[in-house]
């Protein structure tokens, strides 16, 4: 790879995405994000990876001579340091979240899975504010990945997670206008009418979740060592938000909650919909996080309210994800069948913690001590 930079270079804007970023360059030399990255990486198929999530897949894809890394390459011809490549991933964020996940896990926890099939994305991954969007240079931001995302504080108004004229997922570096707010599928302008969205207005409460999950996210943005900071219980929120997901995601589960929780029937989904958070639509999302900011509030008095109502037993969360917070109630619920297995052993075992153990000693340790301490947290209380 000779040493060179794009002739046009436009770095990251504040919170702006990788993908929205290079798909910008492509376009401000007027070429395809397809052709542009092929020009340099010819045999590497960058699209086809949800490189934003997971860009351990394109270092791990790397196969230049010199073995510089894709992240390396794109801040040089960016003219940019490394820090801010990485930083407009979804990297560290991933981390407080709650997932490390080996390379080729399918998904992410809190963070919205793409579904790429080949050239294809089967899911509604990226969000936007179309406010945001129309107001200055266009650019599509990291938060309008995540799960959690439903609304513009700024604008005061709920995200879309697709096209308002044709419902297609928002992929701008399929647009074939060489605009970033057009719509890869009709071509319309992703910014202006459309059909009203389903499954508005977003409540209060999801919205009051949802900062409280991205002030969390802006800590970490700050704070770079997150496993040491991970260690200091801080990042028990998504988990306990995630668990609590996932408890409810059985259809009978969830309409038996809302209706302890004093909430408004909703709309019926199948199941089906409902079967990971991480690949649902706005219109699921969004009563799902109501759901589990009313099951949160008064801490622990509605968790046990409501895990009253649903017969909620240690089995009921025996997948889910735990927080400390989140196992030292559930260790008082009533254990039904058996008692929940030692779960530790197998952290031990997996493919994360093996991974580290060879390439970064230090983090290695925080993180199992960090996940040991979770799993211990279960059976300490119980
Ligand atoms: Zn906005
Ligand atoms: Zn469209």
């Amino acid at each position: 790879m000779t040493n060179k930079s794009w002739t046009r270079r436009l770095p990251p804007l504040p919170g702006e995405l990788l993908s929205s970023c290079l798909t910008r360059n492509a376009f401000a030399h007027g070429l395809s994000p397809y052709r542009f990255l092929n020009l340099i990486w010819d045999h590497d198929p960058v699209w086809n990876r949800d490189f934003d999530r997971d860009p351990e897949t394109l270092l791990r894809m790397n196969r230049t001579p010199e073995a510089r890394t894709w992240l390396d390459d794109i801040a040089e011809r960016l003219s940019v340091p490394y820090e801010t490549v990485i930083g407009a991933t979804l990297t560290g964020w991933r981390e407080v979240l709650g997932t490390n996940i080996a390379v080729s896990a399918a998904d992410s926890r809190l963070i919205l899975s793409a579904g790429i099939y080949h050239r294809t994305r089967t899911r509604h991954a990226l969000q936007y504010c179309p406010n945001c969007l129309a107001d200055g240079i266009p650019y599509f931001r990291r938060e309008w990945r995540l799960g959690f995302s439903t609304w513009c504080s700024g604008h005061g108004r709920p995200l879309r997670d697709a096209c308002p004229h044709c419902d297609a997922a928002v992929i701008p570096h399929r647009s074939m206008s060489i605009r970033l707010i057009d719509c890869h599928q009709c071509g319309r302008d992703l910014t202006k009418g459309g059909r009203e969205i389903r499954g508005g207005p977003v409540p209060q409460s999801a919205r009051r979740l949802q900062n409280q999950l991205l002030d969390l996210l802006a800590q970490a943005d700050r704070r770079p060592t997150a496993f040491a900071w991970l260690e200091t219980g801080r990042a028990e929120l998504p988990l306990t938000v995630r668990g609590l997901i996932a408890a409810s995601a059985p259809w009978s589960a969830y309409s038996t909650l809302r209706e302890a929780l004093g909430l408004a029937p909703t709309t019926t989904y199948d199941d089906a919909d409902r079967r990971r958070f991480e690949h649902a639509r706005f219109a699921v999302r969004t009563p799902w996080l109501e759901t589990v900011a009313a099951w949160m509030e008064n801490w622990p008095r509605n968790f046990f309210l409501g895990a009253e109502a649903i017969g909620a037993s240690h089995r009921t969360f025996a997948r889910c994800p735990m927080s400390q917070t989140l196992a030292r109630q559930v260790a008082q619920l009533p254990a039904r069948r058996k008692a929940a297995r030692k779960q530790w052993k197998p952290i031990l075992n997996e493919p994360v913690i093996n991974r580290l153990r060879r390439t970064d000693r230090t983090a290695y340790s925080a993180l199992r001590a960090c996940r040991i301490l979770h799993a211990i947290g279960v059976h300490t209380d119980a």
